[in-house]
């Protein structure tokens, strides 16, 4: 598919993207799920932020990153002078999946297919919004974008050459909610933002951009 040349071509293609993507069924998370949670914010934004999945609030609000690992995201980038409406945020799996317990619903991670499946809209999205940096936040968006399974902590805080743009390479913000150890969640915030004053450097010209790998092959 040819990328749309103007804006509103592009804002137009990306909401026909999420309307087309309403109706998929290329796994089975959709059935269970609320609705679809697309990603959200500028068609021409210079970085695309990708998560793994929706969470609880996601899921009822239809919106990416508004639950509490989206407060922990919109703290840090606030910290960091990022702001929030200025960049593409999106998930690598676009239905919300987990586990009922009582009331409530518990999250669980996609798993391989469901990555793999739905691996389609985020491609497309990011064809449409053409971002100079991609932002994998985690694992699963690092799985979903490279399609290798590689440790985060390998590659955290980097750019790297990816598909003719940058990647770049942090923890999911629900990973640091999951500490318990009030010291440890601290530490584990902390390196986060460390990592995303690069991102904010890098978006402001002020950093280098793509570094060769300390060792051995990047992926894989
Ligand atoms: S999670 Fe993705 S692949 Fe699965 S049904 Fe939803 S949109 Fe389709």
């Amino acid at each position: 598919m040819a990328v749309p040349a103007s804006v509103e071509e592009r804002r137009a293609a990306l909401e026909a993207l999420r309307r087309e993507a309403e109706s998929c069924r290329r796994c089975d998370l959709w059935r269970d799920a609320t609705q679809l949670v697309f990603g959200e914010g500028p068609v021409d934004a210079p970085a695309m932020l990708v998560g793994e999945q929706p969470g609880d609030v996601e899921d009822r609000t239809g919106r990416p990153f508004v639950g509490p690992a989206g407060r922990v995201l919109d703290r840090a980038l606030a910290e960091v002078g990022l702001e929030r409406e200025r960049l593409y945020i999106t998930n690598a799996v676009k239905h919300f999946k987990f586990s009922s317990r009582g009331r409530r619903r518990i999250h669980q991670k996609p798993d391989v297919g469901e990555i793999e499946a739905c691996r389609v809209w985020l491609l497309r999205e990011i064809e449409i919004v053409d971002p100079p940096v991609v932002a994998a936040l985690g694992a699963t968006a690092l799985r979903a974008l490279t399609g290798r399974v590689t440790a985060v902590t390998r590659l955290r805080g980097r750019f790297l050459s990816w598909e003719g743009r940058e990647l770049f390479v942090t923890v999911h913000p629900s990973s640091i909610l999951r500490i318990e150890d009030e010291a440890a969640q601290e530490r584990a915030y902390a390196a986060f933002r460390a990592d995303l004053v690069k991102l904010a450097a890098r978006l402001r010209n002020e950093a280098p951009g793509v570094t060769p790998p300390a060792q051995g092959r990047l992926f894989g």
